[in-house]
Formats: C-alpha cells, structure tokens, sequence
C-alpha cells in the first residue's frame, strides 16, 4: 500500500471489547480519559462536541493562547468522527460546475482551495503530531452505472482546466476493474490527491494535541442548555461554562438542543461493517494498492481493506429513529452485490453512525449570535472538512472571519415541513433515490 509520503503509518493492536464496539474501537491507540465537568467555570472559549469540528477548533485556538473547555456528551469519537469510512474526499460535497452556476467563478474557487487545504489540514495535523492512523493515498470514484462515466471524466476534466488540479486519472470499465475485483462498475476516476485514514486515532490523536497544547477536555458532560449573552454559558447537568465564545459542535447527535440548527440538518443513520481479515493475498487481489472506493450512487457504497486485511465496507441507510438491530444483514447484501465472491466471509464487526445532512448537501457554518459560533451538515463529507472547520472558527474568533464567512456564505434551506412533517418528507425523498440507485 501506499502511504501519504512521508507519514506516520502505524498498525493498532486488536483487544477484546464488547459486542457493539466498532473495528476501530478494538485497533484503538491508547486513550487519554478525561473527567466530567463538575462545578462552574469559565474559559476563552467552550467548545460543545469533541468530534473533528469541536477538537480541530479547541486545537487551533489552544495554540493561538485561547483557554478552551470542550464539553462532550459521550466519549472522545462516539460521534460520527470516530466511526465513519475514513475516507479523505477532494473538494466540497457538491460539484463545483454547481458551486460556480449558484456562487460565481471566484467563490467556487474560493470553496474549491479551502477544501483542498483541508486535506492539507489533515496531513499536517497527522505529521506534526505523529498521529499513529494509517493514512492512504488514493481514492476510487467508481461509476454504479454507464452514464455516470462521462460525468465523472468531465468533472475530471473541469477540475484540471479550471483549478489546476491534475490529481485524477479517469479510468475505463476494465481499468477499474483491474483495481476493484468486481463487475459492478463502468468505468471511474482515480483521485490520488483522496485517500483513507483510521478515523478515531486521527481524532485521538488531534485530542491529545489539543491537550498538549492546553486545551481542557470534559467527557460525560452533555450541555443541556445554552444561554447567549456578551458571555454565553453552556450549561451541564453537574456544572457550567461561561465564556467570551461558544462553539457548537454537535452536528448529528445535537439533537435539538439548538432548534435553529436542528431544522436544517437531517441525521440518517449509516452502517459499516468489518470483515475477518481476508490474508494478504486475497485482500490485494481485491482491491489494488490499498486504495479507498466510493461508488456514484445515493446511498453510496464506500470500502476500503485495514492493515490487517480485513475489508471495511460501509453501505446502507436506515431513515426511522429507532436502532437498526441487525446491522450486518444490512451492510452484507450490498457488500455481496459488489463482491459476490465475499459470500463465504465473515463479518466481526458492525456498526452505524448518524450523518449530518443538509437538504443542498452544503456544510452549515454560520453564528447564532456575534459570539456564538457553529460548523455542521458535512453531508458524509467530513473527514477533511471538519478538521479545516476548527482553524476557520478559529480565525473568525480571532477577528479574521473572512474564509469562515465563504463558507458561511453557503445558503442552507430549511427542511419543508417543520419538525413535525420533515421526517416523514425526507425520508420518501430519500426512499425513492435508493430505489432509483437499484434501477
Ligand atoms: C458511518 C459514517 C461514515 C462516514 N464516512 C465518511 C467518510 O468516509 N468520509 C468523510 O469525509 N465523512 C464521512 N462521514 C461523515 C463524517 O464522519 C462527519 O462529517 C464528521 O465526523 C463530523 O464531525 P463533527 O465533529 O462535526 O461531528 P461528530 O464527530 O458527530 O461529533 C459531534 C460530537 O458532539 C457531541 N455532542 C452532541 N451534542 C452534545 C451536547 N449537547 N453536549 C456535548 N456534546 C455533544 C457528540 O457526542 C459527538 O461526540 C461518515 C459518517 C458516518 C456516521
């Protein structure tokens, strides 16, 4: 395999843990338990969530001298930062032929550079602070069907003539299938600027650099209550934090405790499963050079093989709010449609994860007030973006808003439908789009 030139690898160790933990919970590096908020106390800076958005920030402003309290409801990663594919995308979520017809030229360059800095962002982070988390180069964007192909080689195009990026390689139907041992594709583009990471040991790596740097962090310590004011306090059930700023980095699992930000994101829930380990010689015959995959389709599929061979394969969608109980026998039958000669292959691990999505798949960044700041909706784009969205913040905070504003300037609609209705609206929606994926 590959890896980003010059970066730290690392192979985590397996343990035992119980049933519902992720694969990566079980190859975590060691972690660093941090105690709950007990009592009152003030900061610079609160930050509420400690996944990508909430650390990436608490790093960034740690470093500028900022005294900064992260509050998170769980545990370091038991959002969707410490759970998701891995996978390091190039660009926004939406295309940026979109961007530039809704935004202009010089914007969608703008967005275009901000998220390549993200990817930037990541191998830095990774670099600086020797973060043990298997980064990869390469990500595969293979095409579900035939019309897809000319779309993804133009985009390619586009993104060579107009912003110079000449990291893609676009690939026939048997190109990519010498890369992917399956018959499902028609072709793709190869994204050598992409790739993969161990998701939760970036993020607890990125933890504990924000710790070195003097960030203080409070796990089980859900904030219930938010109060604005020339100093906003965020308040838990055994304390509270006043501070000059307030970050709100809750994406999916924020539920509504900030009605505003609730109506214009949707949480679905995704599912990834891990495999046994497949050995060397079957894991390198199924997908070549230890590249990440993501397919064309609306509820994608998106795969990878571990260090240690297994494939980790995430697919499949659940829209209702109760927990989906056999999780594998969701994420295996479009496992099996990629790969039928999987079918005699176990699966050890499996796991879901609540997305953030936004109705135009744009990021939510904005304020809720002058001094309360917020970054969300990645829609499944996150792994990069997100760890950028803290060093934005930060300069915003610092009084240099402009990048955060770009970002900003994104119009996010509302759901149609109120609390009440969007549920039922998104999900025909969305039901309609996975059955079109099957046509
Ligand atoms: C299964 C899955 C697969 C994905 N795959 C990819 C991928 O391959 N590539 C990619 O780019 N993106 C992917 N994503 C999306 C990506 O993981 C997210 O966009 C990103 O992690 C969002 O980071 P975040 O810090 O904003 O939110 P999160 O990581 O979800 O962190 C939010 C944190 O806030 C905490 N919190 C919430 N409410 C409160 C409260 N009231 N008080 C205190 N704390 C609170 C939560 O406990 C949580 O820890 C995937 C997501 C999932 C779920």
């Amino acid at each position: 395999m590959l890896p980003f030139a010059g970066l730290p690898g690392g192979r985590s160790e397996s343990r035992t843990l119980p049933p519902n933990a992720t694969y990566y919970d079980a190859t975590a590096n060691a972690r660093t338990a941090h105690s709950p908020l007990a009592g009152d106390t003030t900061a610079d800076v609160c930050v509420v969530g400690a996944g990508f958005t909430g650390i990436s920030a608490a790093l960034n402003l740690a470093e500028r001298g900022y005294r900064v309290v992260v509050l998170e409801a769980g545990t370091i990663g038991i959002g969707a930062s410490g759970r998701n594919g891995g996978q390091i995308h190039s660009g926004q979520r939406v295309d940026q032929t979109v961007l530039e017809a809704q935004a202009g030229l010089d914007t969608a360059k703008q967005l275009w550079s901000i998220a390549e800095e993200a990817k930037a962002e990541v191998l830095a982070r990774i670099e600086r602070h020797a973060i043990r988390c298997e980064p990869r180069a390469g990500l595969l964007t293979a095409a579900w069907k035939k019309s897809h192909v000319p779309l993804l080689h133009a985009d390619a195009e586009h993104l060579e003539k107009i912003y110079g990026y000449k990291k893609l390689r676009p690939l026939d139907r048997s190109e990519t299938r010498a890369i992917v041992a399956s018959e499902r594709y028609h072709g793709g583009v190869l994204d050598w600027g992409g790739g993969h990471l161990h998701p939760l040991n970036y993020l607890l790596g990125l933890a504990d650099a924000a710790v070195a740097a003097g960030a203080i962090i409070h796990e089980d310590s859900a904030v219930t209550a938010i109060e604005n004011g020339p100093e906003a306090r965020a308040v838990t059930a055994n304390g509270s934090v006043k501070a000059r700023f307030l970050v709100i980095a809750g994406d999916a699992y924020l539920g509504r405790l900030v009605p505003a930000l609730a109506e214009r994101l949707f949480p679905i829930k995704t599912y990834v499963v891990a495999t046994e380990p497949l050995g060397e010689e079957r894991a390198a015959a199924l997908i070549r050079d230890g590249l990440a995959v993501a397919d064309t389709k609306f509820v994608l599929d998106y795969y990878r093989i571990a260090p240690d061979t297994r494939l980790i394969f995430g697919g499949g969608e659940t829209y209702s709010s109760g927990e989906a109980k056999n999780i594998a026998g969701i994420v295996r039958p479009p496992m099996l449609r990629v790969f039928p000669q999987l079918k005699d292959v176990a699966i050890e691990y499996a796991w879901g994860g609540h997305v953030g999505i936004t109705l135009n798949r744009q990021p939510h960044f904005g304020r809720l007030a002058p001094n309360i700041f917020f970054a969300q909706g990645y829609s499944g784009h996150g792994v990069a973006l997100a760890s950028l969205a803290g060093r934005l913040i930060t300069e915003a905070i610092a009084g240099t808003a402009e990048r955060f504003d770009v970002m900003a300037s994104l119009p996010v609609p509302r759901f149609p439908g109120g609390p009440m209705f969007r549920w039922p609206a998104q999900v025909f929606g969305m039901m309609l789009a996975a059955i079109r994926d099957r046509l």
